[in-house]
């Protein structure tokens, strides 16, 4: 054994350049071992600096524990596991504790890497130090890192502010991979959300400290999910403003993906929305309908398969919200009030009942919200997107022929004549030539 350590201390970084070697894995069992006897230490304080100072060594490391983990099963019994991990756990938090102290951006990478680090209180704290003093620094790795969704939904402003700044500069986009490593907080959000609403709670959804959750834990991380430990939500208009960023950040097909899998992160939250979308909270309303949008434009149809609501809910939780027309008549633009319109009416591809749902858009689109209390540019924009909404439906002329002959002359005085000329015409002949040249002409709108 002396001989392999001496080999270790004499061989340059001990885990980035024994990457796949047996050799590192005596590091760990040093650890569990009551008598450090030289080279004992001198190995474990080499280790020490690698992990805080070379990213591959950081990296290695994480790897070998799992390994490490693997090896136990085949040797020792369930408890006994969990013996040595303690013992391996309470060394590191002492380490990335000291480490973020000395400002070891490594060490920051690594806590935001494995976010589980993050739920321990004492490395919580560590992180938010080292953050607050050194604001303007940011992992330049330009990877997105899963501890930085848990920083998004942080009590302290400073954190989400910085994770904000941190998910912006890195311009990628979070995959499968990561949201599903961001799993807890999802669940812990979705049950905070509930709770809110008054909701009851699914059985099915867990919490950190839920036996399906710790039980997918190896002994490693098991030790950071300790009893006090709590996340630590921001108000709800606060949460709903990070999830509205945090879908803005994510693949679709990911938002997508966790929605068709019945169980994914994601899968609680449309729920919520449709409930929420009655708030007469500004802020938790702009961007609950924000994250609505996200949700439609990325799931599409499959959006209304849960059958706990319906488009025509939703429809009529937005158009009875007083909120909602107190917004549209304040001087503040918000492009999200009018926007939904477009990509709901798209979701209704296949959805049966969709023609009625339509003429209450283009309704409200065309009359109700061309009312004079209504902000002028909201009602310009309405009727731009009525138009865009009218030409997805010129195979459904039906549609089309509902819309009352006074709001199409109001489109004369605000849009091209040309066009609308065009639009009677097809409307009122139903001739495939006119919808050609329709077609052609769209991109002036
Ligand atoms: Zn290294």
């Amino acid at each position: 054994m002396e001989e392999t350590l001496r080999k270790l201390l004499n061989g340059g970084h001990i885990w980035c350049h024994n990457a796949n070697s047996t050799d590192s894995l005596m590091v760990f069992q040093i650890f569990s071992m009551k008598e450090r006897t030289p080279p004992m230490p001198q190995v474990l304080y080499q280790s020490k600096v690698n992990i805080t100072t070379c990213y591959d060594c950081m990296m290695e490391y994480h790897k070998c524990i799992f390994k490490f983990y693997k090896e136990c099963q085949k040797i020792f019994e369930k408890d006994s596991i969990k013996g040595v991990f303690r013992i391996i756990t309470e060394e590191d938090i002492e380490r990335i504790c000291q480490s973020l102290e000395n400002k070891s951006l490594i060490t920051l990478v690594e806590a935001l890497t494995f976010s589980y680090y993050l739920i321990h209180p004492r490395i919580l704290k560590s992180v938010q130090e080292f953050i607050k003093g050194d604001i303007e620094r940011t992992p330049s790795r330009n990877e997105l890192l899963p501890g930085e969704i848990n920083l998004l939904f942080h009590q302290d402003a400073t954190l989400r502010v910085w994770a904000r700044k941190a998910i912006t500069a890195s311009k990628r986009k979070f995959d499968d991979d990561l949201i599903d490593s961001s799993r807890g907080i999802f669940e812990a959000l979705s049950s905070k959300l509930m709770t809110e609403l008054k909701q009851p709670i699914p059985q099915s959804l867990p919490n950190f400290f839920s036996k399906k959750v710790t039980e997918t834990l190896t002994p490693y991380e098991f030790h950071f999910y300790t009893l006090e430990t709590k996340f630590l939500f921001p108000p709800t208009p606060l949460i709903w403003r990070s999830l509205d960023f945090l879908l803005s950040q994510t693949h679709p097909e990911t938002i997508a993906t966790t929605i068709h899998s019945r169980e994914g992160p994601f899968v609680h939250i449309p729920k919520i929305i449709v409930q929420n979308l009655r708030t007469q909270e500004t802020y938790s309303f702009l961007a609950c309908l924000s994250c609505f949008s996200h949700f439609l434009s990325s799931v599409k149809e499959d959006f209304w398969k849960d059958s706990s609501f319906s488009p025509l809910q939703c429809l009529t939780s937005i158009f009875e919200n007083p909120l909602y027309f107190k917004l549209l008549s304040e001087q503040e633009t918000h492009s999200i009030l009018i926007q939904w319109t477009s990509t709901f009416v798209d979701s209704l591809v296949g959805v049966e009942g969709q023609q009625g749902l339509v003429q209450q858009i283009l309704d409200f689109l065309f009359v109700r919200l061309q009312s004079q209390i209504v902000q002028a540019h909201y009602r310009n924009e309405g009727l731009s997107c009525a138009i865009k909404i009218s030409t997805k439906f010129l195979q459904n002329p039906s549609i089309l022929k509902k819309i009352p002959q006074e709001y199409l002359l109001k489109l004369a005085f605000g849009f091209n004549l040309l066009l609308l000329l065009l639009l009677l015409l097809f409307i009122f002949c139903d001739l495939n030539f006119y919808l050609f040249f329709f077609l052609s002409l769209k991109s002036l709108i």
